[in-house]
């Protein structure tokens, strides 16, 4: 099972949940990808997981997604905003 990332308040965080396999990143740096990946970065190696320059890396070798749960509109919504 790869590893998966969520978002979730500060005061309410467990960075990793060994169980699941879920990092936990702060609500507020849910608003760039760049954050969002300096921070599951950290994690990843914190759990001794080696990373390349550019992504997040499983253990397995596989890219971590960074935004299961945000709905594929919604970014293409802000997307179109952004660009306006
Ligand atoms: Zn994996």
């Amino acid at each position: 099972m790869c590893i998966r990332v969520r978002f979730a308040p500060r005061d309410q965080l467990e960075p990793w949940d060994a169980e699941q396999q879920i990092i936990a990143i702060p609500d507020e740096l849910s608003a760039t990808t760049l954050y969002t990946l300096r921070a599951v970065r950290a994690v990843l190696r914190q759990l001794g997981i080696d990373q390349e320059p550019f992504g997040a890396r499983c253990w397995c070798g596989d890219e971590i997604e960074l935004f299961p749960a945000i709905p594929q509109q919604r970014r293409s919504d802000e997307v179109i905003h952004l660009g306006a």
